[in-house]
C-alpha cells in the first residue's frame, strides 16, 4: 500500500450494497469512509467490519442535506488531504403510480435518488479532479428500463443516468472517470424499505389487478433465489473502482446485462413494452 492510501467515500452504508462495498473496498486496501445518514444505524456495518477484520472510517452524511454532505467531504479532505473516489450508493425505492402518487411523493423520490447524488457529486468533483479520481453511481436496471409501478423511482434513476452520461465526457477531459452501476434484483432491505401498503388505496382502486400481478412477479423474483447477493453487486462496484479504464455503464449480473441490452437495442420501444406489459396482466 502507498504511504497515502487512496480514499473512497461511500454513501448509504447502513445495509445492503453500500455495506458490502464498504467492506470490499477496505479489504482491497482503500481507506474507506463509510457514510450513513443516521449513525445509530451503524451496528451491522461495524459488525461486518469486525468480522472481516477491516477498519472503516464511519461518518454521518444524509444525501438530502447539503450541509451534511459538505461537512462530510470537507472533513475527509481536512483529515486525509485527498479523495480518490466516490460511490453514490444511497437510494430508496418507491412503489406507486400517477393517480395515487402526489407530486410531493415524486419530489421526495427525486430528492434522495437524484438530487442526493448531485449534492455529493458536486461537493466531491473538485477533489476528484485533483486525484484523477472516480465518480461511481449505483443506479439500477430501472435507470434504463421503465418498470410498472416504479414511475417515480425509474424517473429518478433515468435522471441520474442522463446526468452522468452527459457529465462523463466533460469530467474525462480533466481526468475524472464517471460510471453508473446497474443492479437487477439484489437481496437487501430495499424492498422492505419501500414501505408500501398493499391494502392501501391503490390496491383497492382501478389498478388493483395490475398491481397484484406486479407484486406476485416481484415477490417471486426475490424469493426464487434469482436475486443477487449484496456482495455480488459490490463486486461490480469494485470493478469500477479498480479497473484501469472502467466502462461508463456496468451491470452487476448477467441477468442485468441481458435486460439492459434489450432496451439499448430497442429503438422503437416495442421490445421493452412487450416485456413489461406481461408483468401487469
Ligand atoms: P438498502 O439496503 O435499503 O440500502 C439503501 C441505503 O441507502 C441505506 O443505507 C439507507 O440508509 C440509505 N439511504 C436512504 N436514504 C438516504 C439518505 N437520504 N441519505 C443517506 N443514505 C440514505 O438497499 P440497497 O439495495 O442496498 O440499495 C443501494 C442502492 O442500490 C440504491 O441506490 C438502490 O436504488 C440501488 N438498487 C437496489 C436494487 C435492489 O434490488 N436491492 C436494485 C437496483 C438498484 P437508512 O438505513 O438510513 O435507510
Amino acid at each position: 500500500m502507498s504511504a497515502t492510501p487512496r480514499t473512497v467515500l461511500i454513501t448509504g452504508t447502513s445495509s445492503g450494497i453500500g455495506l458490502a462495498v464498504a467492506i470490499a473496498a477496505a479489504q482491497a486496501g482503500w481507506r474507506t469512509v463509510a457514510t450513513l445518514r443516521d449513525l445509530t444505524r451503524a451496528d451491522a456495518l461495524r459488525k461486518a467490519a469486525a468480522e472481516a477484520g477491516v477498519e472503516l472510517d464511519i461518518r454521518q452524511l444524509d444525501v438530502t442535506d447539503e450541509a451534511s454532505v459538505t461537512a462530510a467531504v470537507d472533513g475527509v479532505i481536512a483529515d486525509y488531504g485527498r479523495l480518490d473516489a466516490v460511490v453514490n450508493n444511497a437510494g430508496a425505492g418507491h412503489l406507486g403510480t400517477l393517480e395515487n402518487d402526489t407530486v410531493a411523493d415524486v419530489r421526495k423520490v427525486m430528492e434522495v435518488n437524484f438530487f442526493g447524488v448531485l449534492h455529493v457529486s458536486k461537493a466531491a468533483l473538485p477533489h476528484l479532479r485533483t486525484t484523477g479520481g472516480r465518480l461511481i453511481t449505483v443506479t439500477s436496471v430501472g435507470g434504463v428500463i421503465g418498470q410498472p409501478f416504479n414511475e417515480a423511482y425509474c424517473a429518478a434513476k433515468f435522471a441520474v443516468e442522463g446526468y452522468m452520461e452527459s457529465l462523463a465526457p466533460v469530467a474525462q477531459t480533466l481526468g475524472v472517470s464517471v460510471s453508473v452501476v446497474e443492479p437487477g434484483a439484489v437481496a437487501t432491505e430495499f424492498v422492505n424499505n419501500v414501505g408500501f401498503d398493499l391494502e392501501a388505496d391503490i390496491a383497492a382502486g382501478p389498478y388493483s389487478d395490475a398491481l397484484r400481478h406486479y407484486i406476485d412477479r416481484t415477490v417471486e423474483q426475490f424469493l426464487d433465489g434469482s436475486a443477487q447477493t449484496p456482495a455480488g453487486a459490490a463486486e461490480a462496484v469494485m470493478g469500477a473502482l479498480d479497473a484501469d479504464r472502467p466502462a461508463f455503464r456496468i451491470q452487476t449480473s448477467e441477468w442485468a446485462r441481458t435486460f439492459v441490452g434489450t432496451k439499448l437495442a430497442d429503438v422503437d420501444g416495442s421490445a421493452v413494452q412487450g416485456l413489461t406489459a406481461a408483468w401487469v396482466g
